[in-house]
Formats: structure tokens, C-alpha cells, sequence
């Protein structure tokens, strides 16, 4: 399929419709040339071709203006691209044309079809929502983009849904959060919560996990491939081998795990109560997944024997003593506070070594001004928004997961609109999973 540059001025003017006003007040084409830097004429054939095609409809004569035809949910990428282009047919290589039998001409053919199925799937709406998000940015420096908030709350509202909200998310989508911790607290407070949906805007994980708390609640998690590397380094089967090597040891996990893992495990743990979970289980041997340095701090407090499965997160991981050392010399103010994902040397090192939770509450209550912190940088944009008058500064090399950004205002706005992607998990692993969630929060 090739694209030309009809399509791009026929969308560009089409989305200058919807700017002229919620109304569908009509505008000019000349207005719309001028903006667009584009001859009159050019795009007065281009126009004819949409009214034809039921896109649009000329208003008080040709000459008065155009407005869309349809409400801009009710337009579709693919149904502009057919009218503007001559053709949408998979470009085919020489060989193929020559070749019946050409072993690549499936898979042309199956890009294809992803290919019309995405137009297909993208509204004008959405496509006017995306560059509000983005015009916002580059013209106020705001992080937030009021059209697409207000789309959001609205719907919000129309589903009795609350978004809950990860303190390593984007700005922005810690700027609409109904609710900003981590994971297991937002869980926990889902269950209080009246409302029917939940949209988590964080990883896989933490999406099962609310839902493994609140089953007959709709769990909604906005962008499907937003996983956490740390819980996809041990399956369910690898923990069962690892169950038949020590058959006496008992199995603590980590929140970050797939249900699946959950299901397999005597009892979960956070960050902030690996230490309590493992002594509440009285046993000479723990095997501890997936987090290699998680366990080797709950080692160092309890008296249990540590078998850790060597998983790690590899933007703790990656936070350097010397990183951390660098800043104490630019900072020497500063306290040092770090995550127990890091390794265990910068642990040692550390002041202070605290849940994501824990910081928020140190920030808030220390009368220390200055702090160097080990975590990603999403909670350090929230301490520093809470605390103004206080300093915050994180290693050089800025600790950043890619996943927990993945989510943005637009992907939240198709998840509460189009209702996806609901959380199903097979009931036989919810409920070994919910056991072991549920055993955890009784003891901590
Ligand atoms: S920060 Fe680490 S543990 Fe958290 S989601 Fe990213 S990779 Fe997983």
C-alpha cells in the first residue's frame, strides 16, 4: 500500500474541521488552505471526492463552508484512505508477480491486513485527541492535554470506573489518578472502592493482582503489552522444578509475579514486608523469586535460608554505586535513599533502603532537605511535586522503566471507551494466587 500526500492534506483538513468548534460550525476552505499552505483549488477537488464518499457535506453552498457529515467517532482512517487513494492493494514486489509460489508472499499479505485492520481501527476522533495531546504540550509546556482529560473523566464517569495509578507512570497519568501508590496498596483500596471498573495504569502484574482482590470487578489495563521483565523472568513451571529440588523449602514470592507464580507460591511479599512474611513462616529454607537482590535483603534480616532465583529489575540493577557516590560528592547534604530491587552493595551503602511507599512518607516527614534517590524516576517527579521546598536528585544515568511509561492519556482514553483489555485469569489460578496474596496482608 502506498500512501500519498492526498491523504495527509485531506486529514489534515478534516481535523481542522473539528478545531472550528465542538458545534460543527462550518469554515471555509480558503481558511483551511491558508492554514495548511496549500492551493484553494487542490483542495476543493479533494473535498469533492469526501462528499461523495459521505465524509463531509457542504454547507450554505460550496462556497459557504464544509462540516463533516458524521460525528468524528463515526469516521474512520481506512474509510478516508479508500476514497483519497487509488489504490489500497499490498505493493508486491517483482518477484511476486512473477513467482506464484513466492515464500514471502503470506507474509506481505498478513502485513497487509495488520495494516487495514490499525485504519480500520482509528477514528478521526481519535486521531484529533492525539495531536490535542501533543499540540498542548509544545505550546503551553503543560504535561496534561484538557481536551483528552475532559474525554476521560466523561467516560469515567459513563463506565463508574476509577483509574489507579502507579507511582512510576507518566505526569500526566499521575495528574488524573484517582489514586497514586504502589501496587498492592492501590489493590487493596480497590476492593473499598464502589466503583465497578478499574483501569490500572501500570504493568500486567499489578493489574492480576487487583484483580485476583476484586473478582467480580471489570479490570481494565490500558496498554496490553505494558509487562514487567523482572515477573516474566520465572514462569509457573520453573518455579515447580524449583519446588521438586528443595522439597521441603517454602515458596515466598514477590508482588512483581505473574498470577500464575502467585498460584504456585505459599505467600507473597512487597518490598516492605519481605523481611516480616519470611519469619511469619518459621521455615529453615525460602526459596525467594524472582528478585535476586530483594532476597539477598531479606537475608540479611531474617534467619531463614535464602534460595533466591537470580531475576532481577533491571532499572534497579542498573543503579551504580559509583552513580550514587557521584551524587553524594555534587550533594553532600543529601541523605541516600534506595529501593531493595537495587544490588546489594548500593543497599549497604545507602541510608535508607524503603518501598516506594516508604519514601513518599520519609520525604514528607524528614525535616532533611536534601535527598539522593535510587528508584525510577516517576516517584521522584511525585515526591518533588510534593515537597517543593525540598531537593531531589537521582543518579546521572536516570533510572527509567520503559514499560511503566508505555501508558499515555490517549491509551487510557481507548481502554474507558472501547473497554479493553479486561484482566481474565482460569479460576484455578485465581483463587492459589488470591490465597497467597490474601495470606500476606493478614500478616502485614
Ligand atoms: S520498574 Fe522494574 S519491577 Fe517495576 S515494572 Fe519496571 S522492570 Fe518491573
Amino acid at each position: 500500500m502506498k500512501l500519498s500526500t492526498r491523504s495527509r492534506y485531506c486529514l489534515r483538513a478534516l481535523l481542522e474541521i473539528i478545531c472550528n468548534g465542538e458545534d460543527n460550525k462550518p469554515i471555509a476552505l480558503i481558511k483551511i488552505a491558508m492554514r495548511q499552505n496549500v492551493s484553494e483549488k487542490y483542495l476543493e477537488q479533494l473535498f469533492i471526492i469526501l462528499r461523495k464518499g459521505g465524509i463531509v457535506k457542504a454547507s450554505r453552498g460550496v462556497k459557504g463552508g464544509y462540516i463533516l457529515n458524521k460525528r468524528p467517532e463515526e469516521i474512520y482512517l481506512g474509510d478516508i484512505l479508500r476514497l483519497t487513494e487509488l489504490s489500497m492493494e499490498t505493493v508486491s514486489c517483482k518477484n511476486c508477480d512473477e513467482v506464484d509460489d513466492c515464500m514471502c508472499r503470506p507474509y506481505w499479505d498478513d502485513f497487509s491486513h495488520v495494516i487495514l485492520d490499525y485504519v480500520d481501527s482509528i477514528t478521526l476522533k481519535d486521531m484529533y485527541l492525539r495531536s490535542v495531546e501533543a499540540g498542548d504540550k509544545k505550546v503551553e509546556g503543560e504535561t496534561t492535554a484538557p481536551v483528552l482529560v475532559d474525554e476521560i473523566m466523561r467516560l469515567k464517569k459513563e463506565r463508574n470506573a476509577v483509574l489507579l495509578v502507579h507511582n512510576y507512570q507518566r505526569t500526566e497519568i499521575q495528574e488524573i489518578a484517582d489514586y497514586l501508590g504502589d501496587s498492592l496498596d492501590l489493590s487493596k483500596r480497590a476492593t473499598q472502592l464502589k466503583e465497578e471498573v478499574i483501569v490500572f495504569c501500570g504493568v500486567r502484574f499489578m493489574a492480576e493482582s487487583s484483580k485476583l482482590l476484586s473478582p467480580h470487578k471489570t479490570v481494565l489495563l490500558p496498554r496490553l503489552e505494558a509487562g514487567c521483565p523482572m515477573a516474566d523472568m520465572i514462569t509457573a513451571e520453573e518455579l515447580r522444578e524449583m519446588k521438586e529440588e528443595y522439597p521441603k523449602a517454602k515458596v515466598v514470592c514477590y508482588v512483581n509475579t505473574s498470577a500464575a507464580v502467585k498460584a504456585e507460591s505459599d505467600i507473597c511479599c512487597t518490598s516492605a514486608n519481605v523481611a516480616k512474611v519470611i519469619e511469619s513462616l518459621k521455615a529453615k529454607q525460602i526459596i525467594f523469586v524472582p528478585d535476586k537482590n530483594l532476597a539477598d535483603f531479606a537475608g540479611k534480616q531474617t534467619k531463614s535460608e535464602i534460595i533466591p532465583w537470580y531475576g532481577y529489575c533491571y532499572v534497579h540493577e542498573f543503579i551504580r554505586l559509583d552513580d550514587i557516590k557521584e551524587q553524594e560528592r555534587l550533594h553532600p547534604q543529601a541523605i541516600i535513599v534506595v529501593h531493595p530491587e537495587v544490588r546489594p552493595e548500593v543497599a549497604d551503602y545507602a541510608d535508607y533502603v524503603l518501598s516506594t511507599n516508604g519514601m513518599v512518607k520519609l520525604a514528607r516527614k524528614s525535616s532533611v532537605q536534601e535527598f539522593i534517590i535510587g528508584t525510577e524516576e516517576g516517584l521522584v517527579e511525585r515526591i518533588r511535586r510534593e515537597n517543593p521546598s525540598k531537593k531531589f536528585y537521582l543518579p546521572k544515568r536516570k533510572p527509567l522503566c520503559s514499560n511503566m511509561k508505555r501508558t499515555r492519556l490517549i491509551d487510557v482514553f481507548h481502554s474507558l471507551r472501547d473497554m479493553k483489555y479486561t484482566i481474565e485469569l482460569e479460576e484455578e489460578i485465581m483463587n492459589k494466587a488470591r490465597e497467597s496474596l490474601e495470606k500476606m496482608i493478614k500478616i502485614a
